[in-house]
């Protein structure tokens, strides 16, 4: 499977799709690590946006859904 890698491991940007023609490459919105734009990346790209988008989503959730302590209502 193939990955792509950030230029910090730690690094939750999404990536894009850039360029045009022959020249399109895939690059990281906040790291700016960037992958030749082949058909296998765009695929692992898509796959690690969906990734991050989901964590974050669960990340917001958390925070809105704060339980109730004991003795709440
Ligand atoms: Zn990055």
């Amino acid at each position: 499977m193939t990955e792509l890698r950030h230029t910090s491991g730690e690094c939750t940007g999404n990536w894009r799709l850039l360029g045009t023609g022959r020249q399109r490459v895939i690059r990281c919105d906040r790291c700016e690590a960037e992958h030749p734009a082949t058909a296998e990346n765009r695929l692992a790209a898509i796959d690690e946006n969906y990734a991050g988008i989901y964590l974050r989503r669960l990340a917001a959730e958390g925070a809105a859904l704060d339980p109730p302590g004991p003795g709440g209502r």
